[in-house]
């Protein structure tokens, strides 16, 4: 990486040397502009070429920062479970993502930070979806265990506003906020004890409440947050 003078503000860059037609530029949320030219473009032409651009990389550099500060998620690290989670981005003509026990990994030919947003998300919720159905079976067995029988029960993620869960007593369906997948798995599952809750008692009333107590006062620990 170099840094350039460019008019008092230093503009870092990366060069890579391939069979592309002139001078291509890519900025990023980083600060550093990714330069792909021809071999046989000289460098004090490409570092002309850029110091003259300065002012619309410093421009897209500020935009890219906010579109990932206003994102859930960045394109430079997952968070999972309360765990932070490296990603790697990998130029490839498959368009996926793949999130393991280390690191995300984005195969992308386009990576634009949108583009790479959206694979990142496919592949935590696929992640965060397999969770929620381990603790959908782990609450529903607790309930049996106490002599309760909930109805069999799907479970959806979703995008949502205002809410950390929802149930459809009537249907026999749990949705869980995707949100709720950057916080500890005991977060999730409290969610999932407050949804099941709503099988017996449809109202926040003092009845609900004392359910929870009865039989999962662990809910206790994360309801303050929860109620945020
Ligand atoms: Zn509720």
């Amino acid at each position: 990486m170099k840094t350039l003078n460019a008019g008092g503000k230093p503009l870092r860059y990366e060069l890579e040397r391939k069979k592309v037609k002139n001078i291509n530029c890519r900025p990023k949320s980083d600060g550093i502009v990714y330069v792909s030219a021809s071999p046989r473009v000289p460098v004090a032409e490409i570092e002309r070429f850029l110091v003259e651009k300065a002012d619309f990389f410093f421009g897209a550099f500020e935009r890219l920062k906010d579109h990932e500060e206003k994102s859930e998620i960045n394109t430079r690290s997952v968070n999972f479970l309360g765990k932070e989670y490296p990603v790697r981005i990998i130029q490839n003509s498959r368009e996926t993502a793949v999130f393991d026990e280390n690191e995300c990994r984005v195969f992308t030919r386009l990576p634009e930070p949108e583009n790479v947003l959206s694979l990142i998300k496919f592949a935590v919720s696929e992640r965060f979806l397999q969770l929620c159905r381990e603790l959908n079976a782990e609450v529903w067995e607790e309930l049996k265990t106490h002599g309760l029988k909930p109805p069999p029960t799907q479970i959806t993620i979703k995008d949502m506003k205002s809410r950390w869960g929802s149930c459809s007593y009537t249907r026999g369906h749990i949705s869980i906020n995707f949100r709720l997948a950057a916080y500890p798995r005991e977060t999730v599952k409290a969610v999932f004890w407050h949804e099941y809750a709503h099988y017996w008692h449809h109202d926040h009333s003092k009845a609900f409440y004392d359910f929870l107590l009865k039989y999962y006062p662990d809910y206790f620990k994360w309801h303050e947050f929860l109620k945020e």
